[in-house]
């Protein structure tokens, strides 16, 4: 198959994120796997991706890279042979880490192995068991019904699956700018064919790596796909030393589908990425922001004491409030393209304000400047915004005293923070300010 063209044109945007997570739907991801990696691969035909390997046995944290598991084919079949229950239809059918069985089984055994949704009567559910605890199908409620009203004598039962050493993969995309301090862009990786709850973040980051890669960066950025929980630690143990140069982290998820955006506050609560975000989704009047809680995607890792990294998570909805969530109704119909391209475009606006954010110093006298002989009003042009542009340069002449960032300006004011970037553009170019590492506070 040719490697997917990452498109980043506003109207192709959204449509370029479905293609790719159409690409990826099919695969069988999970904890660890063939899956994992040939979607990682998949990726690197795009972008600059590394897939790193950890053994199993490694140590990470408190935990213990597991043994990999591996899936070939799964089955539900009556006396006759048909199948009635079919992994290659759905790779969602089999309870995710299953280990293997084949066996002839009374219906009344079967049963206590059948996952469903009687609310949902139609939608396969998604279980994991990562834990080799057991076996299981997911199945529509229907059809559980169809067979609980009409029971065969026997079943024949196959997971052809299995768990051996092997290794656990993530992908990272490291993209140094002019400074060592980083920015982290994560995505967990590990569910399979479901749509909102993970492709939507995969396919998001992986488009805004690509744009990153295009624009000229101050931070170094780290864009990484590993799967939920063990990913993440692995992860995090795997760069412990590193870390101390994380200024700004986000998790992306859930980003494909037709709610309000919402945001999940650091476990800082009011670092400079919470803030940035929340001066972002001040454009957007339904969007919703929450504060931490240690329950969640994989902030709660990177927000652990002992890390407490500045990571918020950034969703429209939240895991679980949407129906389709971790049902095979998450398919490729949930995204919508339009939806993606809105949700690319905040990110986009959200890591342009990172990197413009800075503290800002007057260069001339005391008082109000005299703004005519520096060729400002010039400047201004026909701008549309001509008005707010005058209120937000007086915030930021106000303001550059050394001590107060764009962020700490847009709050003040309650003005767009893209316009502080765009009068501290102006006004620097003027001779009026200079900027200053929004670290170095006077
Ligand atoms: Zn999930």
């Amino acid at each position: 198959m040719p490697a997917t063209n990452l498109q980043l044109d506003t109207a192709d945007v959204g449509q370029s994120i479905c293609e790719l997570a159409a690409r990826l739907f099919p695969l069988h991801r999970s904890l660890t796997g063939e899956g994992n990696r040939e979607t990682l691969h998949c990726l690197a035909e795009s972008l600059p991706l590394e897939v790193h390997a950890v053994a199993t046995g490694e140590s990470v944290l408190d935990w213990r890279v597991p043994q990999e598991w591996r899936i070939r084919d799964a089955f539900i079949a009556d006396a006759a042979g048909n199948r009635i229950v079919d992994y290659r239809q759905s790779n969602l059918h089999v309870v995710n880490g299953s280990v293997g069985v084949q066996a002839t089984l009374p219906w009344s055994e079967l049963r206590s192995h059948l996952h469903s949704l009687p609310k949902q009567p139609d939608a396969i559910p998604y279980r994991t068991d990562f834990f080799q605890s057991g076996w299981g199908f997911c199945l529509p409620h229907r059809l559980v019904e169809q067979l609980e009203n009409a029971p065969q004598a026997t079943y024949q039962v196959c997971i052809d699956a299995e768990y051996f050493d092997g290794e656990l993969n993530y992908g990272e995309i490291a993209l140094p700018g002019s400074c060592p301090e980083q920015v982290v862009l994560y995505a967990h990786l590990c569910h399979p064919s479901l749509a909102n709850d993970n492709l939507a973040g995969i396919c998001l980051a992986a488009h805004l790596a690509q744009w990153l890669r295009s624009t000229p960066r101050r931070y170094s950025y780290r864009i990484v796909f590993a799967p939920a929980t063990l990913g993440a630690i692995t992860w995090l143990a795997r760069n412990e030393q590193a870390v101390s140069q994380i200024r700004h982290g986000l998790v992306l998820t859930l980003l494909g589908c037709q709610s309000p955006f919402t945001y999940k506050r650091s476990r800082r609560m009011h670092a400079a990425i919470d803030r940035i975000v929340a001066r972002c989704l001040a454009a957007y009047p339904d969007s919703e922001i929450r504060p931490f809680t240690p329950i969640g995607y994989d902030e709660r890792q990177f927000c652990s004491p002992g890390f407490n990294l500045p990571f918020g998570c950034l969703m429209r909805s939240g895991p679980g409030e949407f129906p389709e969530y971790h049902t095979s109704h998450d398919n490729l119909a949930t995204l919508k393209s339009e939806v993606l391209a809105e949700s690319f475009a905040l990110c986009k606006q959200v890591l342009e304000a990172i990197e413009a954010e800075r503290i800002y110093v007057r260069k001339d006298a005391k008082g109000e400047p005299c703004l005519g002989r520096y060729g400002i009003y010039r400047a201004l042009g026909e701008r549309d915004d001509r008005g707010r542009f005058q209120e937000a340069m007086m915030w930021l002449l106000n303001l550059a005293d050394g001590e107060h960032s764009l962020v700490d300006m847009a709050e003040q004011s309650q003005l767009p923070l893209s316009l502080f970037e765009d009068v501290a553009e102006t006004l620097t170019a003027h001779g009026l300010v200079e900027s200053r590492h929004e670290l170095q506070r006077r």
